[in-house]
């Protein structure tokens, strides 16, 4: 058996050669994405492991079928980049990574809050111009807090375990109900129950047509003064400059944001200095020390990087030997 990966990185390469060590078979890493100028290296692989944001296009995957590779493994979630009449038409078998660490994403968003919560950006600011004062800057408790997680998935009840830890009420919303956190009594109805009692919005919901820009002006509108929001999920959740005129205003108190409605193309990439960073938008949040933006990375752990790594690589070789995954994704 022999696997080609393509588009590995540095920091995911030594958990291919272990994986390859251990298994004993075969992975060819190329450094590049599989697109129409590399996609003949796979000529003689049995399937090829991928990760990348650009699509996976007809063209692409017509040609990488041609060549004999139909066993395709994702190292992430996502395969809405995908193209599925391709991979419908030529009998693609595909599979992805639902959970390669989720409790890296609820780590994050929690350390985040603690941040804005304890004014540690304001706190650094100062003393690196040798102000080691208290005043203004009084700082805020989780344990007082009510937190109102939206989506109750993976993510969410990671993140919910470390909220709880600290002492804070949690409150909930999901589409669908969890039969444990329902014995618990979590779950509030609507989200607008959720925005009237939360202290702290935390977003864990998947991006979908429906929920595009469900924090809006109506949203906001509707939460406590001075509320806290947190968004390592998906850009599109939240309307970008509602945000800004609810920061303006001090309808939130501030925000972590892991993601942006435009971080295509801008996230991962090195402009060189600030003023180079092409989104005023973006720029308007990085500048305010009550808004944290990180660039997706909520995610970027060596343990999950090695669970994308190596879940897609026993995946690849589950399609192999038996043309079928558990993690198969239907199309
Ligand atoms: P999951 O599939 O385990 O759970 C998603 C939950 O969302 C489900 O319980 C579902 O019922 C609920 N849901 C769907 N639509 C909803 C809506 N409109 N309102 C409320 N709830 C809704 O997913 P997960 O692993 O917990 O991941 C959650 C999201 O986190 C992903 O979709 C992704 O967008 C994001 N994510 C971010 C990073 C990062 O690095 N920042 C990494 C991985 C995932």
């Amino acid at each position: 058996m022999k696997i080609i990966a393509y588009g590995i990185r540095d920091d995911e390469r030594p958990y291919l050669e272990e994986w390859s060590q251990d298994q004993r078979i075969d992975v060819k890493a190329v450094g590049t994405l599989l697109d129409e100028s590399t996609v003949d290296l796979a000529k003689g692989y049995d399937g090829a492991v991928v990760y990348q944001q650009k699509p996976y296009t007809a063209a692409v995957l017509d040609k990488l079928a041609a060549n004999g590779v139909t066993n395709l493994s994702l190292r992430n979630v996502g395969v809405d980049n995908v193209d599925a009449d391709a991979v419908k038409r030529n009998g693609f078998k595909v599979t992805n990574v639902p959970a390669y660490s989720p409790e890296a994403i609820a780590e994050f968003t929690v350390t985040q809050l603690m941040r804005l919560l304890r004014r540690t950006p304001t706190f650094d600011r100062k003393q690196a111009n040798g102000d080691l004062r208290w005043a203004p800057d009084i700082a805020d408790e989780l344990n007082s807090m009510t937190v109102g997680v939206v989506a109750t998935g993976r993510i969410g009840r990671a993140a919910m375990k470390i909220y709880q830890g600290f002492g804070a009420k949690v409150i909930a919303y999901d589409v669908f109900h969890n039969p444990e956190l329902e014995k618990q009594g979590i779950y509030v109805d609507t989200m607008d129950e959720l925005y009237a009692q939360a202290d702290v919005i935390s977003l864990h919901a998947p991006a979908t047509k429906d929920n595009t820009h469900m924090l809006n002006d109506e949203s906001f509108g509707k939460m406590k003064d001075g509320v806290w929001i947190l968004n390592p999920a998906r850009g599109a959740l939240i309307d970008t400059d509602a945000l800004i005129r609810a920061l303006d205003s001090g309808k939130v108190a501030g925000a972590a944001l892991d993601v942006y409605e435009d971080e295509v193309g801008i996230f991962n990439a090195d402009f060189g200095s600030f003023d180079a960073i092409p989104d005023e938008r973006l720029k308007n949040l990085l500048k305010r020390e009550n808004v944290l933006v990180s660039p997706h990375i909520a995610f970027y752990t060596r343990t999950a990087v090695k669970n994308m790594v190596q879940f897609a690589l026993n995946n690849n070789k589950q399609l192999i030997e038996t043309g079928k995954a558990e993690n198969e994704v239907a199309f």
